[in-house]
């Protein structure tokens, strides 16, 4: 298939770009590279089933393809905290923009929604017939608020145009081609241990979340894009070996050998306390399974960001 990645050049995007050439399909990588980068996709420019578009998902554009990724959105706090109203405009015109392409060319669509949707989760583990406890009209709502009506626009394109709609909620995931300083905790907590400075827990640390290491929620991307069931989602994808902050910023330290210490600063406004997927629906309907640990997943990382750091 020729397979359009919409985000294409970001940490996910470029992980399922090699994953879907070592599948055999024709990728094209569509990016404004806003926060992807060209160093995630060089080693594949020269394979001729590659090619790269610069586009920006807020803008109307044509494409042929047989099927759509749409990965295209700033993800890290920080960086869809930046521009907030782009990031709005990313999600609700981007998937307009992705979705008119689907009902022109009738191709079936895996759209990457979040776990953000669930906002400060009121149930835990977060099932998909969790509606969330989201504020609209926080710091992190241009993101949260513009993921929930991205789903909401696909659901509606499915009942009114009979579109073929796949929707994954991706829960906290970590691996090789993040970004070092998109000012994630598992990206902040690496490259500070790695330069021997404090780690950064945000509040008291008790807050939690759960990791899902690259390679799995890619297993989890294909193994959906793949289902010809008619199954639509939501369905959330992740790791459910949850973790406090703090357990989370000692393990760092101790993988990493370094002498850093943690350092508490102010929790940011909105910070969900709790967060973890609830898989049961992922491995009824895809056979889903994450099978990295944390610890096997941490040391990957760890490899990458010294190699980044050393350049
Ligand atoms: N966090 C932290 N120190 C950091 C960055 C993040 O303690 O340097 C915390 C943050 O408050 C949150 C968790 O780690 O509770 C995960 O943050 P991240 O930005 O990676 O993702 P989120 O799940 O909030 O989207």
């Amino acid at each position: 298939m020729k397979v359009l990645i919409t985000g294409g050049a970001g940490f996910i995007g470029s992980n399922l770009c090699e994953r879907l050439l070592k599948m055999g399909h024709e990728v094209l990588c569509l990016d404004n590279f806003y926060t992807g980068s060209k160093n995630n996709i060089a080693e594949f420019l020269g394979n001729s089933k590659f090619e790269v578009i610069r586009q920006d998902i807020s803008e109307p554009f044509l494409i042929e393809a047989d099927f759509i990724i749409n990965l295209a959105c700033p993800a890290s706090v920080p960086h869809y905290q930046k521009d907030p109203l782009k990031t709005m405009k990313d999600n609700v015109y981007g998937i307009f923009n992705v979705m008119e392409n689907v009902r022109r060319l009738k191709i079936p669509v895996l759209h990457t929604s979040t776990s953000e949707v669930y906002g400060s989760p009121g149930v835990h583990p977060q099932p998909e017939s969790y509606n969330g406890n989201v504020n609209t009209v926080s710091i992190r709502s241009c993101y949260d608020e513009g993921k929930r009506a991205a789903e909401t626009i696909m659901f509606d394109y499915h009942r009114r145009y009979g579109a073929d709609i796949k929707v994954v909620r991706v829960f906290n995931t970590y691996g090789p081609k993040m970004l070092e300083n998109d000012g994630r905790v598992v990206s902040n907590f690496i490259v500070q241990a790695l330069q021997g400075d404090d780690l950064t827990v945000y509040g008291n640390g008790k807050q939690t979340r759960s990791f899902c290491y690259i390679s799995d929620l890619i297993d989890g991307i294909t193994l959906f894009m793949e289902n010809k069931s008619g199954f639509t989602g939501p369905v959330n994808l992740g790791n459910n070996y949850e973790f406090t902050v703090i357990d989370f910023a000692k393990l760092v330290i101790s993988l990493t050998g370094s002498k850093s210490k943690i350092r508490f600063v102010e929790l940011p406004k909105d910070d969900p306390i709790q967060r973890n997927p609830d898989l049961t629906l992922a491995r009824k309907i895809l056979g889903y399974n994450p099978k990295v640990d944390i610890e096997e997943g941490l040391k990957k990382t760890i490899s990458y960001f010294k190699k980044v750091l050393k350049h």
